[in-house]
């Protein structure tokens, strides 16, 4: 099984989430995928009503960690919940790196997800700093050591998504030889927070010529897709390519 996690981000308005999300629907998909859509918070909940009784899964971009309150233009895990998302991307880069979200606000993020049931996809990832001063696992063992420590996953559903900043939305990918490098540390490295299989996706710059290559890896679980996943000529051939393997 591959997961393929369309991020939508802020490229689609409601009405290109959904026709996207309705031509989407009038294809069919084969078992060995799962698709999960995250569209713009405006849309989820019109999303929801479309994806429900099918095989796809929904998921928030971002959350807030406190479930209701005097916080204009927030939406809080729980009403994200409350109308049925399963995931929620925890830590992305660009919430990271342009709105300063830190390890502390995505530890908030995490508890607040697995105490209502939303599987959080916490996102880890070197900037290109890090990479050119030899401190990609240094970052990472940061990033995962302040999310996950003594964390209580429960029953949950908990996934990780190694997404390389300078490798997001760039059209530079990481060499698959370098994403399984990775992978296969990061899966040792959380033994210690975690007796669970967590599923480790690969994100930044996948597109339909290069996703085999990271899918056909045994340390990959699957995709975390941005930019490609937006259009439906660019999607569909994605999501053929894993069926295919
Ligand atoms: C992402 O949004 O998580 C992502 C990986 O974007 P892109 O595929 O556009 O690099």
């Amino acid at each position: 099984m591959n997961y393929i996690f369309a991020n939508w981000k802020m490229y689609l308005n409601f009405d290109e989430t959904m026709i996207l999300t309705n031509r989407l629907l009038d294809e069919s998909f084969s078992e060995n995928v799962s698709i999960g859509l995250f569209p713009n918070t405006l849309a989820v909940s019109e999303v929801e009503k479309a994806l429900r009784d099918t095989s796809f899964s929904l998921g928030a971009q971002t959350v807030n960690w406190i479930p209701k309150g005097a916080y204009t233009g927030e939406t809080s895990a729980l009403f994200f919940k409350n109308i049925n998302c399963d995931y929620a991307l925890v830590g992305h880069s660009e919430r990271r790196y342009i709105f300063g979200e830190t390890n502390d606000d995505i530890r908030k993020k995490l508890e607040a997800c697995l105490d209502i049931g939303l599987a959080p996809v916490l996102c880890i990832g070197e900037t290109k700093e890090d990479h050119s001063e030899g401190k990609v696992k240094y970052r990472l063992k940061k990033q995962l050591m302040k999310a996950m420590d003594g964390l209580d996953i429960g029953d949950n559903d908990f996934f990780i998504a190694y997404e390389p900043v300078w490798a997001v939305g760039t059209g530079v990918p990481c060499m698959p030889v370098d994403v399984d490098d990775v992978h296969g540390w990061v899966a040792q490295e959380i033994k210690q927070y975690t007796d669970k299989k967590i599923p480790i996706l690969y994100g930044g710059s996948v597109n339909v010529d290069n996703v085999v290559s990271y899918v056909s890896l045994d340390t990959v679980s699957g995709v975390l897709v941005g930019g490609a996943t937006t259009k439906m000529r660019t999607f569909l051939p994605l999501i053929r390519a894993v069926e295919s393997i």
